[in-house]
């Protein structure tokens, strides 16, 4: 008779897209794990009850998605340091009845970014959208990589100001300029920025998601920038061919989707994600979606 499995999941709303139990459920597999991994698509209202079925059922941990991820701060126990300074959790360990929330986004966003690291300090640096995975990439930008301004491009003023705010309080030690993405002056700041980021839904699978460009592709990029991409399902976005069209080097958002999993992985089994596996796995299921 097969062991009783040890419950692993996400917590979030219209995820249907997510890519996250085929991950898990794969490395888990591979190293011959008891684990799976679950999709809890839940309602707002019901993130308090979901957070107390975590400790009632013995579930080993869960990640945490749009759009909960900073919602569910004030639900857990305790918080890591780096979870603490963002105020923003995507991993939660459920340790003998103790909620722990830990930002693995961080980790995820700043990996496949380290091979452009010399050529991003004291440039700048642009980023649509002000949510969560903005605050973890922000976050990312000014502990690893040290460029001298970044843009949070938004188009709610008063939330991309207050997360600007927010940083400001903790730290001063990077730059940070706010702009409405409708604003003129968006496409002469984006010309000059070395990497710009999509940290917002547009172009993704999600059913909500608008499939409108963000920018007009012909008229900022160049081969001597960065695109970034968060958006992973699907792997080809309108952001990441118009990059790609101008010789610019691109990162795709499959490439954080594993590293902040990976890291997800050890905080739940204590292994290591065997990553190469992983990514040709997924990249397989995106590409015969
Ligand atoms: P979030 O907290 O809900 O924030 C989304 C942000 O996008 C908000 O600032 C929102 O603006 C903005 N936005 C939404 N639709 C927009 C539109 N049509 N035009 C302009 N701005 C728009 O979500 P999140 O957690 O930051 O995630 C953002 C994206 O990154 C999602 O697609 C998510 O799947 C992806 N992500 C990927 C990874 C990865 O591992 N690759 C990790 C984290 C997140 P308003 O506040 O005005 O609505």
């Amino acid at each position: 008779m097969n062991a009783v499995k040890k419950v692993l999941g996400l917590l979030g709303s219209d995820i249907s897209y997510t890519l996250s139990p085929l991950m898990h459920n794969t490395a888990a597999e591979a190293l011959g794990l008891n684990y799976s991994y679950n999709v809890f698509d839940i309602r707002a209202k019901d993130l308090p009850a979901a957070l107390e079925g975590l400790r009632a059922l013995g579930i080993v941990g869960v990640n945490v998605t749009i759009p909960y991820k900073e919602r569910v701060v004030k639900y857990l126990d305790a918080l890591s340091a780096e979870a603490s300074e963002v105020q923003a959790v995507n991993t939660v360990l459920n340790q003998n009845g103790t909620l722990i929330g830990y930002n693995t986004d961080i980790y995820g966003f700043a990996e496949p970014l380290k091979v452009f690291k010399s050529e991003l300090e004291k440039e700048q640096v642009a980023i649509f959208g002000c949510g969560g995975a903005a605050r973890a990439a922000i976050q990312a930008l000014r502990n690893e990589f040290k460029p001298a301004t970044v843009f949070i491009l938004a188009r709610n003023e008063a939330k991309s100001n207050a997360l600007k705010e927010d940083f400001e309080r903790r730290n001063r030690s990077l730059e940070l300029k706010t702009l409405n993405m409708a604003d003129p002056k968006t496409l002469e700041i984006l010309r000059d920025c070395k990497l710009i980021i999509n940290a917002t839904p547009v172009g993704s699978a999600q059913p909500s998601a608008s499939k409108d460009p963000l920018v007009p592709a012909e008229k900022i990029w160049t081969k001597e920038q960065i695109a970034y991409e968060l958006v992973y399902n699907p792997l080809q976005t309108p952001f990441l061919q118009g990059a790609q069209e101008a010789g610019a080097e691109t990162i795709s958002g499959l490439e954080m989707l594993i590293h902040q999993g990976a890291k997800a992985f050890e905080i739940w089994t204590g292994n290591t994600m065997p990553i190469e596996l992983v990514r040709h796995v997924l990249l397989k299921a995106l590409e015969t979606n």
